[in-house]
This record gives C-alpha cells, structure tokens and sequence, in this order.
C-alpha cells in the first residue's frame, strides 16, 4: 500500500531522508523506531504529503505521491494521521470534532456523521464523553477521540506519531490498547513511538531509523533478541 524506492528529502541544505526504502503492505503494523532528530516525523509526514520529497519515488496505493497531478485531497481521505498533540478544536464538542471532516470533506448526513462518531467513540471506549469538550477530557481521552475522528473518515492507511508521547504515564496504556484493536481488525498502520513493548507484541516489522537513514528492518523478535546494527543496539540500550 505504502511504496518509498530511493526517497530523498532535504530541508534546504539539510539531508533529512536518505535513500529510503520501504513497503508497507495491507493490514501490515510497521513500527518506527530511533533517536529524536532521526527523520521519523518526517517519513511519515511525506506519506500524506505534509512534507513533499525531494526525489525517489513514493506511492500510496500506486498513486505517486509526488506528483503534481495527484489529488492530494483524495489521497489524504484514505489517510488517518494521529499526532503527539491531539490537535482537537477546543471550542467544539467531542462529537461535533469527530463529524465536522466527514461532513465537509465527505459529504455525509449530519445524522449519518454522528451515528459513524458514536460507533467509533464507542470503539475506543469513550461514547459517555461525545458531548463534553477537550478540556474536560484527560489527554488519554483527549488521544481516544483523536483516533476517533481518524478513524470516522474510514481511511485505508493509520499513521500514529508518538500517539502516547504527550500522556501521563497511567494514559499510555488506554491509548496503545485501542492502537492494538486497530492492528488486530487489520488496519494497516505505521506507528512512530518510543514504547519497545507495545513494538515487540503489535509490529509486523520494526524500522530503525538513524541521521535519516534506515538502518535496520526487521522482525520484532529479530530486532530486540539480536539487533545486527551498532546504533540499534546503542539505542535500545539507552531505552532501559
Ligand atoms: P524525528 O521525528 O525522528 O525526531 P524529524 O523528522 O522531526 O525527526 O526531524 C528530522 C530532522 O529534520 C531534525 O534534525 C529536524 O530538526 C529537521 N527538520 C524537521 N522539520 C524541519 C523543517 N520543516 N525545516 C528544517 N528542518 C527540519
Ligand atoms: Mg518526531
């Protein structure tokens, strides 16, 4: 679903993807892994396009990404992308958060918007809160409607930044759950986070990431038992 073949991308004169290839395959979980300044975000942010490459080829679904005929609003549609900040409209209710795309941007019936908003809410274990604001919300919360609202516009693919970056502790959890429902209903998602367990037990495949390059890609099992590169094992070490 997902296609980088020799991906390129600087930011000026910074190089900040270098020679990036990977496949994501449908109903795959590939989890992203590496030190802070690596290029994680900015991997991710090319696949909806948030950040435009420089060169290589990048294809979702076999649309090519880049190119300046692609429908980027259509291509967006079939992505869900779910930040460290959760990025909801204060002054809304969670309800009226989770619609206002799928009724802009899809065209669907307020009342066919709010049953999607329920049964989604539902799905991550908040639907007593579809009337309340963000504030009145814990940022666990808060991360479950994010999800939520991903999730109400039915897309194809789940991009996750640090989902659980921003939480306390005792949140972290709650939010990984209903990330690992997803995977289990086979959404095919690529997951960027610094939590080894929720990587070992949910990822297909681990990519680590190092100074803009993939270093490693492999199993889970593979890659906490016996990772073959140095900087992987530097940085796993660095973890515990
Ligand atoms: P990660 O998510 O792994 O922490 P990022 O993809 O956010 O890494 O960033 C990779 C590098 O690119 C960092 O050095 C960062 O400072 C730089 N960078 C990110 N976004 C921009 C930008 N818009 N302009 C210039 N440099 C950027
Ligand atoms: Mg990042």
């Amino acid at each position: 679903m997902i296609h980088f073949r020799g991906v390129e991308k600087h930011f000026g004169s910074f190089h900040v993807l270098k020679n990036i290839n990977l496949a994501v395959h449908q109903g795959e979980v590939v989890v992203v892994v590496g030190p802070s300044g690596s290029g994680k975000s900015t991997l991710l942010r090319c696949i909806n396009r948030l950040e435009t490459i420089t060169s290589g080829e990048l294809t979702v679904n076999d649309i090519r990404v880049g190119d300046k005929k692609t429908d980027i609003n259509k291509l967006r549609r079939d992505i869900g992308m779910v930040f460290q900040h959760f990025n909801l409209y204060p002054h809304k209710r969670v309800i009226d958060n989770i619609t206002l795309a799928p009724i802009k941007a899809l065209g669907v019936t307020k009342p066919e918007a709010e049953r999607t908003a329920l049964f989604y809410l539902e799905k991550v274990g908040i639907r007593d809160k579809a009337h309340a604001y963000p504030s009145q919300l814990s940022g666990g919360q808060q991360q479950r409607v994010a999800i939520a609202r991903g999730l109400a516009m039915k897309p194809k693919i789940m991009l996750f930044d640090e989902p659980t970056s921003a939480l306390d502790p005792e949140m972290v959890g709650e939010v990984l759950d209903v990330i690992k429902t997803l995977a289990h209903e086979g959404m095919t998602m690529v997951v960027v986070t610094h939590e080894m367990g929720f990587a070992r037990e949910v990822a297909d495949r681990v990519v680590f990431m190092d100074q803009g390059s993939i270093l490693e890609e492999a199993s889970p099992a593979e890659f906490f038992a016996n990772p073959r590169e140095e900087r992987a094992r530097v940085f796993l070490s660095r973890l515990i």
